[in-house]
């Protein structure tokens, strides 16, 4: 059985959140001064479970935890060894910015994860300080020395503001050679608290010029899938990749493949929607399978044409990516 809408897109990609609440305040991301969700409001990883239980043979294969900052999550090790054996199932990644992970990563690692996204802007404490509001860069850093030890696969995130990202990306890029991760650029998109402007964005062929000039000529990955969200390029020493994300530049709408459900319960067809149905309470009764399926196909199947970032007709949506799940 599969999850398509009305365009004939195919969703197979689920990106559950698992709290909103945060150790961060990324300026791009959420507010400063923001009200949590009630624990109580959380779904348990008993509901998430069952959730993925009835996603799964509509078709659903790949798993991304996300928040919030999910490692902020007691023990999120446990969700993660009940996810892992669902059929179906082939692939769980964990997007975190870092903070936490050491410590963690272990348990995490013999829980089943082996795929790590860690976000990370920049090399430089003062712009850490400046992009998230907190201290943090030494913590992430030794977080990453960590998973890498431990064999997990890693990608770093870092979002491509314009009068930052100029200074960092080479850095980074070079950091990431040194150490064997993927580095993924993902273009500014209109979701945080801040007022955004499409000239605050450095756009995915900026990002290229740059890398070119100052680190290796790049060119596109021999494995690179043009429907897939970040395009691909290989650093023609061979000496790693780069993934940059064009939500602005080259939406992917016409291919995407992602639902989403909120850390309080909530089905949501798009990043940028409006709309979201609740599954909360169908997760905390009896024998509701068949409904929460039937919730999951009609909101795939209501899935609009896509975001409209570039166009008049962009309404942001009322929750900032905190608190729908990056
Ligand atoms: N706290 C975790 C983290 O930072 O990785 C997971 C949640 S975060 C919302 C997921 C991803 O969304 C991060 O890589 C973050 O950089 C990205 N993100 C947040 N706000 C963004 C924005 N306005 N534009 C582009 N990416 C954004
Ligand atoms: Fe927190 Fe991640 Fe948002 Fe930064 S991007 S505030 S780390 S949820």
């Amino acid at each position: 059985m599969t999850l398509i809408d009305s365009f004939g897109r195919v969703h197979d990609n689920l990106r559950i959140s698992v709290t909103d609440r945060c150790n961060l305040r990324c300026t791009y991301c959420m507010p400063e001064d923001v009200t949590f969700l009630d624990r109580g409001e959380l779904l348990t990883f008993e509901e998430i479970t069952k959730f993925v239980r009835v996603a799964a043979p509509l078709g659903v294969n790949k798993i991304r935890l996300t928040g919030g900052e999910p490692l902020m999550r007691k023990d999120l090790h446990k969700l993660v060894r009940l996810l892992v054996p669902i059929p179906g199932i082939t692939d769980i990644g964990l997007t975190t910015n870092g903070l936490l992970l050491k410590g963690q990563a272990a348990a995490l690692r013999d829980a089943g994860l082996t795929r790590l996204n860690v976000s990370l802007d920049t090399l430089d404490t003062g712009r850490f300080r400046e992009l998230s509001r907190r201290d943090g860069l030494d913590d992430v850093l030794a977080s990453l020395e960590e998973a890498k030890a431990l064999g997990f696969a890693i990608k770093l995130n870092a979002v491509a503001i314009r009068g930052f990202i100029e200074h960092d990306a080479v850095p980074l890029a070079n950091y990431c050679r040194e150490n064997g991760f993927e580095l993924r650029f993902i273009e500014y998109m209109p979701i945080g608290a801040e007022a955004w402007e499409r000239e605050k964005c450095f756009l995915a062929h900026e990002l290229l010029e740059l890398l070119e000039r100052e680190v290796s000529p790049l060119a596109p990955s021999p494995d690179y899938d043009p429907r897939a969200p970040a395009m691909e390029f290989d650093y023609a020493d061979r000496r790693g990749s780069v993934g940059i994300i064009a939500s602005v530049s080259r939406p992917f709408c016409k291919s995407c493949n992602r639902i989403r459900l909120t850390a309080d319960g909530k089905v949501r067809n798009c990043l940028f929607a409006h709309d979201e149905v609740d599954v909360k309470a169908l997760l905390r009764s009896e024998g509701t399978e068949g409904a929460i399926a039937d919730t999951i196909r009609r909101n795939v199947a209501a899935k609009w044409e896509g975001h409209e970032i570039n166009s008049a007709k962009f309404v942001k949506p009322t929750r900032t990516m905190h608190a729908i799940g990056g």
